[in-house]
C-alpha cells in the first residue's frame, strides 16, 4: 500500500510562512513531498532555504492579509506558477493584548480582519478551485482560545472561536464536494506571537506549570498534525479542531 501521508506532487499554500508555526508547517509539508507557496508580508528567505533542502519547488507570494484585497491574486499566482492548488493552510494571525474594559475598535478590527475574515475569503477562493477537482484540504490554525476564554485578548478569542465555527460550517458545506476542512489548535508555542507572555516571568511560569508535557511547543511540533490533515490519511476527517498542546486541554 502506498504511504497515505505522502504529499508528492501536491501544491500547498501557507499564509504567514516566514516564521514560527507557519514556517514549521511549510517545512513539514515540504518534507512530505509537497510544493510550497509561501504567502506573507515579510521575507521568506529562511523558509525558502528549509524547503529547498527538501528538494521541492518553492514559490513566494507577497501579500498583506490585513485585508482581503490580495485573495484572488494569491490563488491565481499559485495556479499560474505551479498549475494546481491542493492544500491551503490559513496560518497568518496576530494578537492584540489589553483589558476588555479598555479594548479599542482598532484592536478589534485588525485582529478579526486578519485572523478570521481573510481566512474565510481565502478558503472560499481556494475552494472554488478545489471543487472543480473534487479534491482539497483546508487547514485553519485555531488556538486554545477556540475552546477557552483567556484574558486580555478579546478580539483574538473572538477570531479563534469564530475560526473553529467556520471550520465546522465549511466542513458541512464542502465535505460532500471532496474538500476536507479542519483546524489545528496549537497550545503555547515559542514564536513571536508569545514573546510578551514569555517575557512576563510569573505568567510564563504559570503556563509552563499547567502543560502536562512540561515544555512549551516548538514550531517543529506542529508538522505531524499538518501533514496528517493535508494527506489522504485524513480523507474521512471533517470539521475537527485538533489540539497540539502538550496536553493543556486534557488537564
Ligand atoms: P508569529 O511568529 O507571530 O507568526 C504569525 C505569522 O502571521 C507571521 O508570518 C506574520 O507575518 C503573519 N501575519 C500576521 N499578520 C499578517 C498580515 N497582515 N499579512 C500577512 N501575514 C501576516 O506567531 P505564530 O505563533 O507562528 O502564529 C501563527 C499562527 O498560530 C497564528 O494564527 C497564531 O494565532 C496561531 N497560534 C499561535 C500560538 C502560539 O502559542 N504561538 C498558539 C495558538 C495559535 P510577519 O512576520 O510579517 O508579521
Amino acid at each position: 500500500m502506498s504511504n497515505p501521508f505522502d504529499l508528492s506532487g501536491r501544491v500547498a499554500v501557507i499564509t504567514g510562512a516566514n516564521t514560527g508555526i507557519g514556517q514549521g508547517i511549510a517545512h513539514a509539508l515540504a518534507q512530505a513531498g509537497a510544493s510550497i507557496v509561501a504567502v506573507g508580508r515579510s521575507s521568506m528567505d529562511e523558509t525558502r532555504q528549509l524547503v529547498e533542502k527538501a528538494k521541492v519547488p518553492f514559490v513566494e507570494i507577497k501579500a498583506d492579509l490585513g485585508t482581503i484585497a490580495p485573495v484572488s491574486t494569491i490563488i491565481e499566482e499559485t495556479a499560474k506558477s505551479l498549475g494546481r492548488l491542493d492544500i491551503l493552510v490559513n496560518n497568518a494571525g496576530i494578537i492584540r493584548r489589553n483589558d476588555a474594559i479598555d479594548f479599542t475598535e482598532e484592536d478589534w478590527d485588525v485582529v478579526m480582519d486578519t485572523n478570521l475574515k481573510s481566512a474565510f475569503f481565502l478558503s472560499q477562493a481556494a475552494a472554488r478551485h478545489m471543487i472543480e477537482n473534487r479534491s482539497g484540504k483546508i487547514i485553519n490554525i485555531a488556538s486554545l482560545l477556540s475552546f477557552q476564554g483567556g484574558i486580555r485578548i478579546p478580539s483574538y478569542t473572538a477570531s479563534k472561536s469564530g475560526l473553529a465555527g467556520i471550520t465546522r460550517l465549511l466542513a458541512c458545506e464542502w465535505a460532500g464536494r471532496g474538500i476536507n476542512v479542519n483546524a489545528i489548535a496549537p497550545g503555547y508555542f515559542v514564536t513571536n506571537n508569545t514573546t510578551a507572555l514569555r517575557e512576563d516571568q510569573e505568567r510564563s511560569a504559570q503556563i509552563l506549570a499547567r502543560i502536562p508535557a512540561g515544555r512549551w511547543g516548538e514550531p517543529s511540533d506542529i508538522g505531524g498534525a499538518a501533514v496528517f490533515l493535508a494527506s489522504h490519511a485524513s480523507d474521512y476527517v471533517h470539521g475537527t479542531v485538533l489540539p497540539v498542546d502538550g496536553g493543556w486541554l486534557a488537564r
